[in-house]
């Protein structure tokens, strides 16, 4: 039961004036209001921390001249200690990675709301990349390397070398992201060192068809070949609800810290739903879903909309035997995923890597689970094995 393009567009049109034509590539960003995430409370910056117990006695001090100079003091001295251990590198990352993401987000929708597509077919009519594919692009890769220029930075798309429009740039980040600890692995991580993976419209080809709910940006951060953080934008999350409702959210993640944005569920004990794709089906991931004896399969577009589904216990296995996923669609899901208690793994059940160098194909087909993963692994079928052998 899905909205269909027409229907959204009608949606916002009856919201705003119904004049953007899109003139030039970047005109997309020029109006609409932004995307909007939930789970982001009101931000209270330069607040001189207090703790419970040394409340009472503070404001006793508070009363007299002498008490608040003091106060005064303790209130620099700390703002100090906090400048002085300036969050970790990993952490400004992530906390920078979400702003961007939410700003692709908004250019997403933009696009969209423009009726002006763009759409390019890369290597076929089931692989498109759009006007939205390539500003999300610009914007993600330039706004991340101007606040961390020794960062790699891999993105999806291929795009000339050029100047990046200034309204394309995002420099914020989210505070409450720098107000969590890094975990101790991760804390004096260099710039140097970390790997950005990013695809910034995931679900291309549902984008096109209106399937929006589909849709995802995809920001994801390797350290030693390992996806340790990402940042999941889904810009039109709640665009069924009606014109209340908050359009869009962001799900973010970190090992050994934890997933957050959404509300993590289980599917019942013993109930085997398989999510797998849509649009690049063939018989090697039929046999593959087959083979996992599923109650129910769902299909639909985009590996970030599959691992949402697995965190939110709407299924319990991604199954996808066949290449055609890289490592820009898996990074930061696998990291959020990771992050919760969940796997996602070649076919065979073998980690992929993120360094820098890697091949870009996940050759070897994904399979991702929240939970059971043995299971669904041992039940591939060795002619599927075969036909995807891991690197
Ligand atoms: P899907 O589940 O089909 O939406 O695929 C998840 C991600 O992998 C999307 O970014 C797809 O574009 C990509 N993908 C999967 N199979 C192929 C393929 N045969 N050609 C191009 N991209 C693919
Ligand atoms: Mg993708
Ligand atoms: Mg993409």
């Amino acid at each position: 039961m899905e909205c269909k393009l027409a229907e959204f567009r009608a949606r916002k049109k009856a919201q705003k004036p119904a004049d953007r034509v899109i003139q030039r590539e970047t005109k997309a960003l020029s109006d609409g209001s932004p995307a909007v995430c939930p789970d982001t409370p009101e931000q209270k910056p330069n607040t001189c921390p207090q703790s419970p117990h040394t409340q009472e006695s503070a404001q006793r001090t508070a009363a007299s001249p002498a008490g608040q100079t003091a106060i005064k003091k303790a209130c620099l001295s700390v703002s100090a200690g906090v400048m002085a251990s300036s969050p970790a590198v990993l952490m400004r990352l992530v906390a920078s990675a979400y702003t961007v993401a939410e700003k692709a987000g908004t250019i997403v929708q933009k696009v969209l709301q423009s009726g002006e597509l763009g759409i390019v077919e890369k290597t076929g009519a089931n692989d498109l990349q759009t006007l939205a594919d390539r500003l999300a692009q610009k914007s993600i890769c330039a706004s991340l390397s101007k606040s961390f220029p020794k960062v790699t930075i891999i993105g999806e798309e291929e795009l000339p070398a050029e100047d990046v429009e200034e309204e394309l740039l995002e420099t914020g980040h989210n505070s409450l992201i720098l107000q969590k600890s890094c975990p101790d692995q991760y804390a004096s991580l260099k710039e140097e060192e970390l790997v950005v993976w990013v695809d910034p419209l995931d679900g291309t080809k549902e984008y096109t068809e209106g399937l929006l709910d589909h849709v995802t940006v995809l920001i994801g951060i390797a350290y030693q070949g390992t996806a340790i953080a990402g940042v999941i934008n889904q810009p039109f999350y709640n665009y069924q609800m009606g014109a209340g409702a908050s359009l869009g959210r962001t799900l973010w993640g970190v090992l050994g810290l934890g997933a957050f944005g959404f509300q993590l569920q289980e599917v019942p004990d013993g109930k085997r739903i398989i999510t797998t794709t849509r649009s690049h089906s063939n018989k090697l991931v039929i046999d593959a879903v087959q083979a996992m004896e599923p109650h129910d399969v769902i299909r639909v577009g985009g590996a970030g909309n599959k691992i949402i589904q697995l965190v939110e216990g709407k299924a319990s296995a991604y199954v996808f035997a066949s290449p055609g996923c890289k490592k820009w669609d898996t990074c930061a899901p696998e990291a959020i995923l990771h992050a919760v208690g969940g796997k996602l793994t070649d076919m065979h059940g073998n980690a992929y890597r993120y360094d820098a160098n890697v091949k870009h194909m996940n050759s070897a087909g994904v399979l991702a689970t929240l939970r059971n993963h043995e299971y669904y692994s041992s039940r591939v079928p060795q002619a599927v094995l075969q036909a995807l052998p891991s690197d």
